[in-house]
């Protein structure tokens, strides 16, 4: 890495502790991925500050410390099986690629997935499996899961994926009106039936929109 590349580096690690990111593991992965590989054009300068980018297909890379306190929220473990709902760029999905045994990552928008599947090829990340599909119903030909990260923003958590978290398991993900702040919530599962919720933080995400996009 340059001097300015160890700097930038350093920058970002510094705005992930002051949001509240403490997990010696989040850090070292997010230490480790390369942010700006994700992000193409001019806003690729800005790959180490701390706010979020638009990628193509009108989405955005989120802000690198609410990533960061998504996973953390999220207690992964070397041996979980994790779904993503909402791939966008590839980047979160390559740092929880670190962290768990396996990650399905799915999104809507095939030009997104395709473009996130080769940047995950490049950086040898091979336990990660990209999808196009509608992540709001789930991908029940791998449930259950041991964790799930949604990060678009749905009403109510999708009903598909409650039912796909295996028991004792954790869902992060936004909740709310996509045009009002929404909340970042975590919900564990307690038992066939239950489900016990923590309110997180506000966030502001894109929306969880139903069916394929047109690329
Ligand atoms: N995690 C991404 C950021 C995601 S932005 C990153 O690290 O870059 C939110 C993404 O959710 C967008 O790419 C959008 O296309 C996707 N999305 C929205 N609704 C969806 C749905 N129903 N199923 C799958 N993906 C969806």
């Amino acid at each position: 890495m340059t001097d300015e590349g160890a700097e930038r580096t350093m920058q970002l690690l510094y705005a992930l502790r002051s949001a509240g990111v403490t997990d010696p593991r989040v850090l070292t992965a997010m230490e480790r991925i390369p942010r700006g590989h994700f992000i193409h054009g001019i806003f690729k300068d800005r790959a180490h500050e701390d706010v979020p980018l638009p990628i193509p297909c009108g989405q955005t890379i989120s802000q690198p410390s609410v990533v960061g306190l998504m996973t953390q929220a999220l207690q992964v473990g070397p041996r979980d099986k994790v779904l993503e709902v909402g791939t966008g760029s590839g980047y979160q999905a390559a740092i929880l690629a670190l962290l768990a045994r396996r990650v399905y990552t799915v999104d809507r928008h095939r030009d997104l997935v395709l473009q996130a599947r080769e940047i995950l090829e490049s950086l040898g990340l091979h336990n990660i499996t990209t999808l196009v599909a509608d992540g709001s119903h789930g991908l029940a030909e791998q449930a259950p899961f041991d964790r799930i990260l949604v990060t678009a923003a749905a009403e109510d958590p999708p009903s598909p994926l409650l039912a796909q978290l295996r028991i004792g398991g954790i869902m992060v993900l936004p909740v709310g009106q996509s045009d009002t702040v929404q909340s970042l919530i975590r919900v564990t599962r307690t038992g066939e039936k239950g489900f016990d919720y923590d309110e997180l933080r506000p966030v502001r995400f894109v929306p969880l929109l139903p069916g394929l996009g047109t690329d």
